[in-house]
């Protein structure tokens, strides 16, 4: 890709977190994702031959996509895709949070979009925090030999609600009994409410013989990013599981290569923000009953957080599959005491937040 860009005479940016890259030359501005096999060019998607792939320090990509790529724009085939992709050169890492960026929705599940504003969630100061306890009514999530997922989020959730408003944030739940809401719901709520972040709370579970569910344990947190592991594919299908279920609308357990490459543009806005949040949340966790499961973060297409328009994280608390975690999980001290940990967290993550804002001479 970087010979390709000598070629076109652009210049080429890379941003790791999101595994995502532009070539920015004079005619064109082109993105791409590595593992997702499509392309825009000035804001126009088209399928590549290929997905470009991380290979020994460089991006790779298939001849023909090369030569589609050094050829005039009219060589390519547009798929007709209404989708409101900034066309210009993306920003720097350094300013992800610019709120002078695109502020405009590129996805289908926000019903009112509302119109954009001076400064977005993720670089504004932290005051609205959504909360969303994962299922609800007749759809109780996982369960452990004696506990639902549903009944431990409500719990946890609650008591996280009381820490954050004893320490002045603006604190919602998108829901608060035991009722069933759609996942597309959720997120809808959040953007109504003008939230700052997006919590979505959960448990684990996997369905396996006994001494599986003994060794598989521990706590992750996921944003949206394309996964990279079918265990972090199927913890997403898990999630999603209860729309096409229950029939919601535009219910689907996976993201398509093009819906992934469209929330592309509209995620940048977020991911770095969405990152800060689970560094926080990584750091407060240390130490605690539950232990990390893995690295501790994982990306996958998480419904619940595909229309969320500010940064938004998974928690999967621990396991309710395995005995110890569902124990903990369940008891009041340390229901609590996750509780205390994420409120921490977004502690941490307004001050951070705001110390950013202070580099920039806003107040
Ligand atoms: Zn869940």
């Amino acid at each position: 890709m970087e010979s390709i860009a000598r070629e076109v005479k652009g210049s080429f940016h890379w941003y790791p977190v999101q595994k995502t890259f532009s070539i920015v030359s004079a005619r064109d501005t082109l993105k791409f994702a590595v593992g997702i096999p499509y392309m825009a060019r000035n804001g126009r998607t088209s399928q590549l031959t290929q997905a470009p792939q991380l290979h020994s320090g460089h991006i790779w990509i298939a001849e023909d996509d090369a030569k589609k790529i050094t050829t005039k724009p009219v060589a390519s085939e547009p798929v007709p895709v209404k989708t409101a992709e900034p066309t210009k050169p993306a920003a720097p890492i350094a300013a992800k949070v610019d709120p002078k960026a695109d502020t405009k929705p590129a996805t289908p599940v926000i019903v009112k979009p509302k119109p954009p504003k001076a400064e977005i969630a993720g670089s504004r100061e932290v005051r609205t925090i959504v909360i969303d306890p994962g299922h609800g009514g007749k759809d109780p999530g996982a369960s452990g030999k004696r506990a639902q997922e549903k009944d431990i989020v409500l719990a946890v959730a609650k008591l996280l609600r009381k820490n954050l408003a004893d320490e002045g944030f603006n604190v919602k739940l998108t829901r608060s009994k035991d009722v069933f809401i759609e996942l597309g719901q959720r997120a809808n709520l959040a953007n109504q409410w003008d939230g700052d972040l997006f919590i979505s709370l959960h448990c684990n579970a996997i369905d396996a013989t006994e001494e599986r569910k003994r060794i598989i344990q521990g706590y992750q947190f996921y944003v949206l990013r394309a996964p990279e592991s079918e265990e972090d594919k199927a913890i997403a299908r898990r999630e999603n599981a209860v729309a096409t279920l229950y029939g919601e609308k535009n219910a689907k357990d996976e993201l398509s290569p093009l819906e992934w490459f469209k929330l592309e543009a509209r995620l940048e806005q977020y991911k770095q923000t969405s990152y800060l949040f689970t560094e926080k949340l990584l750091d407060s966790f240390e130490g605690g009953k539950i232990k990390k499961m893995n690295t501790g973060v994982g990306g996958a297409g998480f419904m619940v957080l595909v229309g969320a328009m500010m940064p938004a994280v998974l928690i999967e608390l621990g396991f309710i599959s395995n005995e110890e975690d569902e124990a903990y999980m369940m008891s009041k001290v340390g229901q609590q005491d996750l509780a205390d940990r994420i409120a921490e967290a977004v502690s941490k993550y307004k001050d951070a937040v705001h110390s950013y804002r202070e580099t920039l001479g806003r107040d």
